[in-house]
């Protein structure tokens, strides 16, 4: 039987990787420079490179079930989430970063059911979002949109007390975005803090919660200095 995903392998190195080999060789003689931190949902569908049209080296990328934030006083060491956070804040020094939930995000849907017994790690975890459910027993659409939506804000509010978050955003250093990605649509919905609402991408004034802060392209340029394009180094 032909092996699909050593064929897949191959056929990166042999020819997708060419086409970006200076930008990698950028990448690895000048180390990451990533501008953003990106917490997405685990969700095979919710593909953070399509979406921003970003390249290698562009995302510090944290994906896990539901895209939640554990506390930052509770997580007792052994925590993927809450250590990329750390490291991406302190270390890498990003300038914003992404909550990133979806419509149909199955996390969302468990906090309205029953997880197997034996999952014992999800249900626990599955608590960092239970405050955004809505009391009703049999979950419509539109009641699932809305609790989508409202885990993302409550993670926002989580990230805000990592203290080295709270004291960059406040020195106007990051920029914090809720995103809700509508799969079906293919469009980002922006929390806007201040209209206090979930607006389309197509309607927004900026892809950021607040403060937002825009950056220049030179901005940009200056502080990654990785190359746009493959080759263009
Ligand atoms: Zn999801």
């Amino acid at each position: 039987m032909p092996d699909e995903l050593l064929e897949r392998l191959r056929r990166f190195q042999t020819d997708a990787f060419p086409l970006q080999r200076s930008l990698f060789k950028h990448l690895v003689d000048e180390g990451q420079h990533p501008l953003t931190l990106f917490i997405g949902c685990s969700d095979s569908r919710l593909v953070p490179y399509l979406l921003t049209g970003a390249g290698p080296g562009e995302l510090f990328l944290v994906r896990n079930v539901g895209a939640f934030i554990p506390p930052y006083d509770q997580s007792q060491g052994f925590h993927g989430t809450a250590a990329a956070i750390e490291f991406a804040v302190l270390n890498l020094q990003v300038r914003r970063i992404i909550v990133c939930g979806h419509t149909h995000c199955g996390a969302i849907r468990a906090l309205y059911g029953d997880v197997p017994a034996a999952a014992q790690n999800l249900a626990r975890w599955l608590d960092l979002g239970r405050e955004a459910a809505l009391p009703v027993a049999e979950p419509g659409p539109e009641v699932l949109r809305r609790t989508e939506q409202r885990a993302i804000v409550l993670q926002l509010e989580r990230l805000m007390d990592y203290p080295m978050v709270r004291h960059q955003v406040d020195a106007g250093r990051i920029t914090l975005h809720g995103w809700h990605y509508v799969i079906e649509d293919g469009e980002i919905h922006v929390f806007d803090v201040d209209r206090g609402r979930f607006v389309p991408a197509a309607e927004a004034d900026n892809a950021g919660t607040g403060p937002y802060q825009r950056f220049t392209d030179a901005d940009e340029l200056d502080y990654s200095g990785v190359p746009l394009m493959p080759g263009d180094d």
